[in-house]
């Protein structure tokens, strides 16, 4: 495998994309995936009045259906929330697509003038390729034996192990990790969350507004051990004993490794260049970077793709909203052969965790500094700037919706906004009126 950093996975200013666009529209696309990304990339060939061959490729035997209710309606929905209104319907019906379930890609080939896609029942040839194939969650060695939730099959199997006082050890305090914790703690299940990091979510928010989420465990019933990391998940007397970087131990029936997810890329092989995180690095239509610039054939959209923001840099997937509008643009792209700008959304993400809703838009750097809005105690919002700056990098609001729209509308700029930081802080202030424009 070819990897790239994952600062600078290419330099997007060498992609010559306009030398590599095609000259035409593509008369048939594969896409590889069977999750949202890989849907809304059907549907949104034909929204953009794609006429060709669509073929779909996808591993699980499964239609699409929706990721974020496995976590946070883990024991109140058995059934999988399938992707209908989200894709206009059966990818088959509705879109005419030729969908293989059951059958993953193994491989890809590139020529200059088509891309085939391997499977163990055959190879599927198209002008274009759309690669969609997600990410899965990480499970290090340290933690097997432990159980992970990504897929509906995950969720049917920790649904069935979440009884009515057995115990739970979650590693984790991200995002998955805080909602499984809130939903099986709601159910009488003991649980007990273990954070390697200072405080919860501080991977994606830093520790200092993680420290604000802490409360929220103990006032739903969650123990929550934070700095200390698992070196060992082994069988015990009943069910496992969870043996942690401190010396400490715990007993647990039930163990859920929620350390994160890793783009699905490794079916590629050497013919794509990923990052050293597993991505595909792609360009603001989505098209895979290499060190021969943007491909014009093979685009990548949803988690698999870690695309350049003119306003965020590098924003890697992992989240809903992306999976949902990148194939949009991927797609205008496809048929117009690239003309114009592509949009260039920011980064959202959205939680309902511990009893509280999150919103967050943009994406923090880790020396950002950031500004209060509310009581942390109720509801609040954070906002980063820049460092030395008082430009707007990301805004996080819990339980303040009105906020989250206006967030929204602030980052949609071509330009990182300005705050003043005193009007921000003061919850009486719409953010709207705290935020300007950037400035010159
Ligand atoms: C439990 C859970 C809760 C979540 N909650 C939230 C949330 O609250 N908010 C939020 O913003 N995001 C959330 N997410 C993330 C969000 O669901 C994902 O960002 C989104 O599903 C990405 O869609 P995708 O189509 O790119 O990838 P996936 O949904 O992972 O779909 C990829 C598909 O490709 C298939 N595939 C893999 N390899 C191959 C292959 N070789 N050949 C063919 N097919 C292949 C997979 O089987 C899968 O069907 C959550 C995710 C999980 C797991």
């Amino acid at each position: 495998m070819r990897a790239m950093p994952d600062d600078s996975p290419v330099d997007p200013a060498g992609s010559r994309a306009s030398d590599v666009a095609p000259p035409s529209a593509p008369g048939s696309v594969v896409v590889v995936g069977g999750g949202l990304a890989a849907g809304r990339t059907v549907a949104a060939l034909r929204t953009h009045g794609f006429e060709g061959t669509i073929t779909v490729v996808a591993a699980e035997h499964h239609a699409p259906y929706d990721r974020p209710p496995l976590s946070k309606e883990l024991l109140s929905r058995p059934e999988p929330a399938w992707l209908l209104d989200e894709l206009g319907g059966d990818l088959a019906e509705a879109h005419g697509a030729d969908v293989h379930l059951g059958r993953p890609a193994t491989g890809l080939t590139l020529t200059d003038d088509a891309v085939t896609i391997r499977t163990a029942a055959g190879d599927v040839t198209a002008d274009a390729a759309v690669l969609a194939t997600g990410a899965h969650a990480v499970l290090p060695a340290s933690l097997r034996g432990a159980l992970t939730l990504h897929t509906a099959d995950d969720a049917a199997v920790l649904r069935e192990r979440l009884r009515p006082g057995a115990r739970l050890v979650v590693v984790g305090a991200g995002w998955i990790g805080a909602e499984v914790a809130g939903v099986a703690s709601a159910a009488d299940v003991e649980v007990t969350v273990v954070e390697a990091g200072a405080a919860p979510l501080s991977g994606a928010v830093g520790a200092q507004v993680g420290h604000l989420l802490r409360p929220w465990y103990a006032a739903a019933g969650v123990a929550l051990r934070t700095g200390t990391g698992v070196r060992a998940v082994r069988p015990g007397p009943t069910g496992a004993v969870v043996e942690l970087d401190d010396g400490g131990t715990l007993g647990a029936d039930v163990v859920l490794a929620a350390v994160g997810a890793r783009p699905t890329t490794s079916w590629i092989g050497d013919t794509l260049p990923r990052t050293a995180s597993d991505a595909l690095a792609v360009d603001g239509w989505y098209r895979v970077l290499g060190p021969d610039g943007a491909q014009p054939r093979v685009l990548a959209v949803g988690d698999v793709a870690t695309r350049r923001s003119v306003r965020h840099g590098w924003v890697p997937g992992g989240h809903w909203d992306a999976a949902l509008r990148g194939p949009d643009t991927a797609a205008q792209g496809l048929v117009t052969g690239f003309a114009g700008e592509p949009a260039d959304p920011a980064p959202y993400v959205f939680s309902t965790q511990l009893g509280h809703e999150l919103g967050m838009y943009g994406q923090p750097g880790p020396t950002d500094e950031v500004v209060l809005r509310g009581d942390p105690r109720g509801a609040f919002t954070a906002l980063w700037c820049a460092p030395g700056t008082d430009r707007l990098t990301a805004v996080l609001a819990v339980d303040r919706p009105a906020d989250v729209a206006a967030a929204r509308r602030l980052l949609a700029a071509r330009e990182l906004p300005v705050v003043d930081r005193a009007a921000a802080a003061d919850p009486r202030v719409r953010l709207r009126d705290a935020v300007g424009p950037a400035s010159s």
